[in-house]
């Protein structure tokens, strides 16, 4: 069975469990047989203190013993990352050609996986509220993505063992002001404003032997479907994300990549949908439940 991990609020605590039958195990006392992760929380700490150390982790949650839990207290995975969360753009096919149509500009041939990043501080969990400013940005937009937790950290990792670098898998929202994405020619202040990188529900941890995933990917709007793909149409799969990303600069446990969205995204739909206060977001991706986002 894939376990699922959460990070919730446990009496103003950060706090680590397993969801098992509607209910949770709490992991604080094996986490704190683990060693401490400084910079980190309780997820990165067992995600550091289990490496290499196969079936620790489902012996502790098999022993445990559920609790009644509270949906309301969950936060992010990992609600304070160590570092920036590493992003894929373009990285569907039809995302970037719809991207290309509502621009007016010539297809490009992507050679390869294009990086930005999401500071820490804009990392916000399940039920997040997300404030849009008007005067700031006219054009404020959802992306659903496939987010990578990585387990096992290094550099220069070859596509072919990557896999075995994958702590496991959650649902991102990469929140995003266009108009601001354009007028900063870097990415990163439209891609990087405060609470827009939702993540959650829980970390599905990944199973021995899976590969690239292929699952549904999808988002809706106020209930209505706006992206629907599968993870299996990535340009750049999981391997080869990490394979390029690790070249000369080392993961580390904990680090977070957001794989990129598939087409969909409002600024390229005619007539281009913006998102506004009272909006409510619901991006999935299949045995990784659904991420729940309101804009205020
Ligand atoms: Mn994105």
């Amino acid at each position: 069975m894939t376990l699922h991990l959460v990070t919730y609020d446990r009496g103003g605590r950060e706090a680590v469990g397993a969801l098992v039958d509607g209910g949770l195990v709490p992991l604080d006392a094996f986490i704190e047989t683990l060693p401490a992760a400084p910079w980190s929380g309780a997820m990165v700490r067992l995600i550091r203190g289990t490496l290499g150390k196969p079936g620790a982790l489902a012996e502790a949650v098999a022993k445990g013993k559920p609790e009644a839990f509270d949906e309301a207290t969950l936060l992010a995975p990992i609600p304070r990352p160590a570092r920036n969360v590493f992003c894929v753009g373009r990285n569907y096919a039809a995302h970037a050609a719809e991207g290309y149509a509502a621009r007016g500009v010539a297809p490009v041939k992507i050679e390869a996986p294009e990086f930005f990043t999401k500071a820490p501080q804009a990392v916000v969990g399940q039920d997040a509220t997300v404030p849009v400013d008007t005067a700031l940005t006219q054009a404020f937009d959802y992306e659903v993505e496939l987010a990578v937790i990585i387990g096992k950290g290094g550099a220069n990792i070859p596509a072919a063992s990557a896999m075995d670098h994958v702590f496991g898998f959650t649902v991102g929202n990469d929140l995003t002001a266009r108009d601001l994405q354009r007028r900063h020619g870097q990415w990163f202040k439209g891609k990087s404003l405060d609470r827009s990188c939702p993540l959650g529900p829980y970390i599905a941890v990944r199973e021995g032997g899976q590969g690239h995933p292929d699952w549904a990917i999808s988002l809706t709007v106020k209930g209505e479907q706006r992206q629907s793909s599968r993870t299996s149409m990535m340009v750049f799969d999981v391997p080869a994300i990490l394979e390029q990303l690790s070249r000369g600069m080392a993961l580390e446990p904990g680090d977070i990549i957001l794989t990129g969205t598939p087409e969909g995204v409002g600024y390229a739909r005619k007539p281009p949908l913006v998102l506004a206060a009272g909006d409510r977001i619901e991006a999935s991706v299949e045995g990784l439940g659904t991420l729940r986002t309101r804009i205020a």
